[in-house]
């Protein structure tokens, strides 16, 4: 099999993970580990497994087509929506035949929704509440005038959410006063009869910021994965990366001072370079937001990425490391001292580690560790092709 590079997903790491976000829970707080968009680009069937083996609570994902992918995965466990379903039978009818507990997030949805609910049927749901994203959710006064559906309709309202957006700042104003709003709304609909089981507020940020913000329930996405969303944030929290993303060196060149390397020439050779070329480029999910930013590791070693990264192709400036030979195995991010890591990447990119993670395209192979070789002798396997391609046939 050809491949331009190959995405190593640690389980073992992302069930370690689990148990230490568990940790540093009261005992209790559930787990909803989110799922969405494939996992993170991590793939949501096999991760899915991995969580459900290791106890998580509850598993979220975006849509209901996500929910079918990892129920077909044979997961059972309770399983959240976040997108809601769209207003017709057919959604309701899968919906139940999933098992899956789609969000209500909009008042004229769930006015909708209600008139498809089959008589005689309760669909499971959780309420998300707007309390200062402003992105979606129902007002605190939206889902105060759904109260008569909410109580007499054709709906279970199991859990009730928001979802913090600065629990990742230094100052905990902003999510001291989503907590507020949050307490307010879900005492307003206690006082008129609607009582959810499960109130839920905290992401990843959410989760490792503050105690306060764990109520019934917490929802974390990127710690699950090893990252945390700002470096100093849960540092008692012990998180590795699950993702490992690498690429192989197809050519090497010696280039002349003076030299233009790549589209736009936006880096010249300031002295005799070694200049080393990789089969990725943005159509694998290396960002050309990295170009001239990135290091990418091999050989244990750091290279900076030099040029303009293109569609299929990266250049890495390797002189220092004068042991590299086509077909060394070169770390993209990872996990390990050694490897670069995402969410500094992201930051160089001048975007986010999510953005990078979740930008991993579908065409770069998720194999789980353990499956294929990662030690450096792996690359013996490889061999160079007339393209550039790397042939790798190591991988399954
Ligand atoms: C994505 C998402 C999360 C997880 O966020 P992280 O920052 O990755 O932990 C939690 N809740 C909701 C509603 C989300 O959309």
């Amino acid at each position: 099999m050809n491949a331009r590079a190959v995405c190593v997903i640690d389980l073992d790491a992302l069930a370690a993970n689990l148990s230490a976000l568990r940790r540093a829970l009261a005992p209790g707080v559930r787990i909803c580990a989110v799922v969405k968009a494939d996992a993170y680009g991590h793939g949501a069937a096999t991760c899915a497994r991995t969580l459900a083996a290791s106890g998580v609570d509850w598993l979220a994902t975006a849509s209901l087509e996500e929910a079918r992918v990892v129920r077909s995965a044979g997961v059972a466990t309770p399983l959240l929506v976040l997108g809601g379903i769209e207003p017709s039978r057919a959604a309701v009818e899968e919906a139940c035949r999933l098992d899956v507990v789609p969000a209500l997030l909009d008042a004229d949805e769930t006015a909708a929704l209600a008139t498809v609910v089959p008589a005689g049927q309760r669909l499971r749901v959780h309420l998300k509440i707007d309390t200062g994203m402003s992105r979606a959710g129902l007002t605190p006064t939206e889902a105060r005038d759904l109260v008569p559906l909410l109580r007499d309709g054709p709906f279970e309202v199991h859990g009730i959410y928001s979802h913090l957006a600065c629990a990742d700042a230094p100052d905990p104003g902003s999510w001291r006063q989503q907590l507020a709003g949050f307490e307010v709304a879900s005492a307003d609909l206690a006082a008129v009869g609607v009582r959810p089981t499960l109130r839920h507020l905290a992401n990843s940020a959410g989760l490792l910021a503050d105690h306060a913000l764990h109520l019934d329930m917490v929802r974390p996405g990127l710690a699950l994965y090893g990252h945390r969303p700002q470096p100093d944030l849960g540092a008692a929290v012990n998180l590795s990366p699950v993702m490992e993303f690498a690429t192989w060196i197809s050519q090497i060149r010696t280039l002349p001072p003076g030299t233009g390397v790549g589209y736009g020439w936006t880096w010249r050779a300031r002295r005799q370079t070694r200049l080393a070329t990789l089969p990725v480029g943005y159509a694998q999910g290396y960002s050309r937001g990295l170009s001239n930013r990135g290091e990418v590791a091999l050989r244990g070693q750091r290279a900076p990425v030099v040029g303009n990264i293109s569609m299929e192709h990266t250049t890495i400036d390797v002189t220092e490391i004068p042991e590299a030979r086509a077909g060394d195995r070169v770390l993209l991010w990872g996990a390990g001292p050694e490897a670069p890591d995402v969410m500094a990447l992201g930051c160089a990119a001048e975007t986010i580690g999510y953005e990078l993670l979740t930008g991993v395209a579908p065409s770069v192979r998720r194999v789980p560790r353990g499956h294929l070789s990662d030690a450096p002798e792996s690359v013996a396997k490889t061999t160079g092709r007339e393209d550039g391609e790397v042939s790798f046939d190591g991988s399954r």
